[in-house]
C-alpha cells in the first residue's frame, strides 16, 4: 500500500468550508487506496495571533492579551460550529479547546508576571495553534467514516534539541519514534492527523521548527516513514516563477530538482520552509506542491531529476529582513587567514552568514546577515579585530534585500549573468553585491530594499524563460 504525507497550510483551514475541503482531500486519497498521514497548520493567522497575545503579555497589557485570546476562541468555535461532525463531537471539541485556551492563558499570565518572553515560553505559546487545529481536522475526517486521531508533533515522535524558536531535528531519534508511533496506526487503516510545526525536545519540552515549519514536519515524517510522496497543499498552483504579490503574471513551475527547490526556499519563495526539502532529498521522497482549491491541477513536482526544459532561470525570489556588512581595509590584503578571522568572530557571536563576497583585491569582504544580527555582528567584529590589532572600517546597511534567480540550466550556460545584470541595469537598479554559488544554480545579488520588487519584476519579464509560463496549459 502506498503512503502519502499531506500537509495543509493555514490558508486552507482558515474557514469552516476550508476545513471540510481539506477533509475531503484526505478522503479522496484514502478512496484511491493510499495510506494518508495528514499534517495541519494552525487555522489561518492563528500563529500570528498567538504571537500578538504573547507580546501583549510582556507589555503587561492584560486587556489586549485577553482580546487576542478571545479572538482565537471565536475563530475556533466558529470553525467547530460549522463542521459536519455530530453534536457530541462538537461539544467535546469545544470543551478541549476551552481547556487548552485556559492553559494558554495561564502561560500568558506567567509571561506577563515575569515581564519576559523567553524563547522557551514563546514556543510553548505558539504551539497552541497546531494543538487546536489538529483535533478539529481529525473529527472532520472521522465524520467521513474513516478512523482518524490527532497527535502533536511530540506525540508523533518528532524529537529536537532545545534550541527554542528553531529547534534542530534529531533525525535518528525521530525516525525511530515516528515509525513506532505512526506505522501501527497506518497499518490499522487510521489517518494520523499531526499538528505541524511543533516538536518535543529530548527533555520533553515543547519546541518549534521555526515559522512555516509545518512543511518541514511533513517532509520529515515522509522521510521517516519512507512515504511514496509528500504533498504540500497550499492556496496557489505550486511554486510560482515569482511571488504573486510582486509579479502579477507569475505562473507555476511544473518541475524542480531538490537543489533548485532548496535554493528557492532559502531565497524566499514563501510557500516552502527552507529546511523542508532536506529530508525529502536525502530519502528520495518526491514532493508535490498543490493547490487545495484546484486539486486536479498537478502543481509543482520536486524530485531527483534535473530538467532544463522549463528554461534557464525558472524562478526569481527575494529575501528581505537582511543587512549588508562590509569590512574594508588594507590590513585585509595579502594576509592569509584574515577572512577566517572575520568569519570565526561572527560564528562565535552566533551569527549565520547568508552570503559572502570578496573582491580579488581583497580590500573588502561583504556579508549578508539577518537584519536582526547586524548590530551583534558589528559589535563582535569590532571587538575581535581590535583585540588582534587589525585595523578595518566597518560599514553596515540594514535597508537591503537579496534577489535570487534560480534554475539548473544556468550550469555551464554562457551569458546568463550578463542577461541577469543587463536586465537589472536596464531597469536602473544599482547592484551592491553579487554571489553565485558553486552549484551554478543560483545567481544572487544585493540591492537597496526599495529596488527589490522592481528587480524581481524586471528579471521575471526579461530573464525567466517563457517555458515556465507555457507549462500551465
Ligand atoms: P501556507 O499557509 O499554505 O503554508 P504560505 O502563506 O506559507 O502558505 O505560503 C503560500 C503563499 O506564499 C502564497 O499564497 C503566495 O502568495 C506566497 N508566495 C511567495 N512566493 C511564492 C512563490 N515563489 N511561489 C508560490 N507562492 C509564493
Ligand atoms: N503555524 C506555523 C506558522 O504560522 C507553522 C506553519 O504554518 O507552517 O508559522
Ligand atoms: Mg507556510
Amino acid at each position: 500500500m502506498k503512503t502519502i504525507v499531506m500537509k495543509f497550510g493555514g490558508s486552507l483551514v482558515a474557514s469552516p468550508q476550508g476545513m471540510r475541503r481539506v477533509a475531503d482531500l484526505v478522503m479522496r486519497s484514502k478512496q484511491e487506496g493510499y495510506e494518508v498521514v495528514a499534517v495541519v497548520s494552525a487555522l489561518g493567522q492563528g500563529t500570528d495571533l498567538l504571537l500578538r497575545a504573547a507580546q501583549e503579555a510582556v507589555a503587561h497589557d492584560a486587556k489586549k492579551m485577553d482580546v487576542a485570546v478571545h479572538e482565537l476562541k471565536l475563530i475556533h468555535s466558529s470553525v467547530i460550529e460549522q463542521t459536519t461532525v455530530g453534536s457530541g463531537e462538537k461539544r467535546a471539541l469545544n470543551h478541549a479547546t476551552g481547556l487548552a485556551l485556559e492553559e494558554l492563558k495561564r502561560t500568558l499570565i506567567g509571561v506577563s508576571a515575569l515581564g519576559e518572553l523567553s524563547p522557551r515560553s514563546k514556543d510553548l505559546i505558539l504551539s497552541f495553534g497546531e494543538r487546536l487545529s489538529a483535533p478539529i481536522l481529525a473529527a472532520e475526517i472521522r465524520e467521513r467514516g474513516v478512523s482518524a486521531l490527532s497527535l502533536t508533533g511530540g506525540e508523533a515522535g518528532i524529537v529536537t534539541d532545545s534550541s527554542f524558536g528553531e529547534a534542530a531535528l534529531d533525525s535518528a531519534a525521530t525516525t525511530r519514534a515516528v515509525r513506532k508511533s505512526l506505522l501501527p496506526r497506518l497499518a490499522a487503516g487510521q489517518v494520523p492527523v499531526v499538528g505541524g510545526f511543533i516538536a518535543r525536545s529530548k527533555e520533553g519540552e515543547v519546541t518549534t521548527l521555526g515559522r512555516g515549519g509545518s512543511d518541514y514536519t511533513a517532509t520529515l515524517l515522509g522521510a521517516a516513514l519512507k512515504a511514496d510522496e509528500v504533498w504540500i497543499w497550499t492556496d496557489v498552483d505550486g511554486i510560482l516563477s515569482a511571488d504573486p504579490r510582486i509579479v502579477k503574471g507569475s505562473s507555476p513551475v511544473m518541475h524542480l530538482s531538490y537543489p533548485e527547490a532548496e535554493e528557492l526556499a532559502f531565497f524566499g519563495a514563501k510557500n516552502m520552509h527552507p529546511l523542508a526539502l532536506g529530508p525529502a532529498r536525502t530519502n528520495h521522497v518526491p514532493v508535490r506542491i498543490k493547490n487545495g482549491f484546484r486539486p486536479d491541477f498537478p502543481g509543482t513536482l520536486i524530485n531527483d531529476q534535473m530538467m532544463r526544459s522549463e528554461g534557464i532561470i525558472k524562478a526569481v525570489a527575494v529575501v528581505r529582513n537582511v543587512g549588508l556588512l562590509t569590512v574594508a581595509g588594507e590590513t585585509l590584503q595579502g594576509r592569509p587567514g584574515m577572512a577566517a578571522k572575520v568569519f570565526s568572530a561572527l560564528a562565535a557571536a552566533g551569527v549565520n552568514i547568508l552570503m559572502i563576497s570578496q573582491s580579488v583585491s581583497e580590500a573588502n569582504i561583504g556579508m549578508i546577515v539577518k537584519r536582526g544580527h547586524l548590530r551583534t555582528s558589528e559589535r563582535a567584529l569590532r571587538h575581535e579585530l581590535k583585540k588582534e590589532g587589525i585595523a578595518v572600517t566597518l560599514e553596515s546597511d540594514s535597508r537591503v534585500a537579496v534577489v535570487a534567480a534560480v534554475g539548473a540550466g544556468m550550469r555551464g550556460e554562457k551569458g546568463v549573468a550578463a542577461k541577469v545584470f543587463g536586465t537589472v541595469a536596464a531597469a536602473g537598479i544599482n547592484v551592491r553585491m553579487i554571489a553565485q554559488g558553486s552549484s551554478e544554480m543560483n545567481i544572487s545579488f544585493v540591492v537597496d530594499e526599495g529596488d527589490a520588487d522592481e528587480a524581481v519584476r524586471a528579471l521575471h519579464r526579461h530573464a525567466v524563460r517563457p517555458g515556465a509560463r507555457k507549462s500551465r496549459a
